[in-house]
């Protein structure tokens, strides 16, 4: 679908959606009918922030009047304290092509990465002290950037920047040059937060491991849109959001993985009485508890735990391949509405045009976009806007409809059209 004319009406949006297999699922979530009084026309931020499912209107509801409000304490023994090795294995199977045992939820995103890669410095130092390089991109989501820099700081070992083109990502070629007998940890989005390249996790993995280096992959836009497939691609490490793609809410707490051979190889840095072998012995000294246990840390956030749980099923039961699916022909569609309607009036995709190598948002380029984007969220039509001129287009698979996409790209173009003047 390249521009493709015939596929610019509203009714093709409409045939588009009566032959989505996945096009019921929208109704399960909150405010996607047009009668929800101030819901957008089209909302086009699902990969920062997912629109919650109705489903977890009850669970939450439930939670409070009886988990909390009637077991109270006793919930913690009777499931809570299992609730991040229960909700990570499942989210591990539905989504992240991993085995049980390695995935749990727990600190936010950023101080996930800060103790996974804090982690995997310490045991590359201790196997092989010249390894004194982290190796980053320098157009990965600034969280990651800082953290690895401050652990370098912290270290005094050196950040290796792969330069990268802001409308791709990190491919085999520039990583390739960097890597080496000093190559300690690498750190690489699976898919970029700005241009939605999807890097080859397999490829990259393996070079890595062949120079003796450690990979840890963010899966925060890629976990719920794209399939991820950890044991098969035999990654070390993987942090990721769960209020992106598995609308677990805002701050919903993130999820982590280690490989089961590495988990008791490796120590982080924050030990706190959850993450201890017996945690209710209350005893002397830290001894780090087995398997990923030893990656927790306090009290288990399980507020933060709740909607998720209701989107991580919904994955299982859809199949994360019929979502891929659906996520590209979105993306796809959008992309030919934007060769049909923008580059007309200079706009650039900024996003892989090959589907392998795209994730599940598309960003065009255009010098008005910061503008665009302020006139279109006063009207209800929500994308977002990443320097530099970036529209960044996110396409949450599930509750995503083709006429929702043709609604809010239309409006782009109108939008656009109005601030350069041309009508
Ligand atoms: C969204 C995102 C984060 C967010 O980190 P928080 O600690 O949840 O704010 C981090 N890394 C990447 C790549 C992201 O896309």
């Amino acid at each position: 679908m390249t521009g493709d004319a015939q596929l610019t009406s509203l009714s093709d949006a409409q045939a588009l959606d009566a032959a989505d297999p996945l096009f019921g699922y929208r109704d399960q979530f909150v405010g996607v009918g047009s009668d929800t009084p101030g819901t957008p026309q089209a909302y086009f931020d699902g990969n920062s922030l997912g629109r919650p499912l109705k489903a977890s209107i009850e669970r939450i509801t439930h939670f409070i009047q009886n988990d909390w409000g009637t077991r109270l304490i006793r919930s913690w023994d009777e499931q809570w304290l299992e609730l991040p090795h229960r909700i990570g294995d499942a989210l591990a199977q539905a989504a992240l092509g991993a085995a049980p045992g390695q995935t749990i939820i727990g600190d936010s995103t950023t101080v996930m990465l800060y103790k996974f890669i804090r982690a995997a410095v310490s045991y590359q130092l201790d196997r092989d002290p010249n390894r004194t390089e982290l190796v980053i991109d320098d157009d990965n989501f600034p969280t990651d950037r800082y953290i690895v820099e401050g652990i370098a700081n912290e270290l005094g070992l050196t950040v290796r920047w792969v330069a990268v083109d802001r409308a791709l990502g990190v491919t085999l070629d520039l990583l390739q040059p960097v890597l080496g007998p000093k190559t300690n940890t690498v750190v690489i989005s699976h898919v970029a937060y700005r241009s939605g390249y999807l890097a080859d996790m397999a490829g990259l993995t393996r070079a890595i491991h062949d120079a003796g280096g450690v990979v840890l992959w963010d899966l925060c836009h890629s976990a719920g849109s794209v399939a991820v497939e950890l044991d098969a691609c035999n990654a070390d490490l993987a942090v990721g959001c769960t209020y992106k793609y598995i609308n677990g809410g805002p701050g919903a707490p993130a999820f982590g993985y280690v490989r089961a051979d590495l988990q008791e190889q490796m120590t982080q840095p924050i030990q706190g009485w959850i993450g201890h072998a017996d945690p209710f012995a209350m005893g002397p000294g830290y001894t780090p508890g087995p398997g990923m246990r030893r990656f927790t840390s306090g009290t288990v956030p399980v507020t933060g735990m709740l909607a998720m749980q209701d989107t991580i099923g919904l994955i299982a039961e859809v199949g994360i391949d019929a979502i891929r699916e659906k996520s590209l022909a979105l993306t796809e569609y959008a992309i030919g509405l934007a060769d049909a309607w923008l580059a007309p009036l200079g706009v650039e995709l900024a996003t892989p045009r090959d589907g392998r190598w795209r994730g599940g948002h598309v960003t065009l380029s255009h010098p008005a976009m910061r503008e665009v984007n302020q006139r279109l969220w006063a009207e209800d039509v929500i994308p977002d806007y990443r320097d530099p001129h970036g529209l960044r287009i996110g396409l949450s698979p599930l509750s995503t409809s083709f006429q929702e996409v043709w609604l809010g790209m239309s409006r782009v173009r109108d939008t656009l059209r109005a601030v350069l003047e041309l009508d």
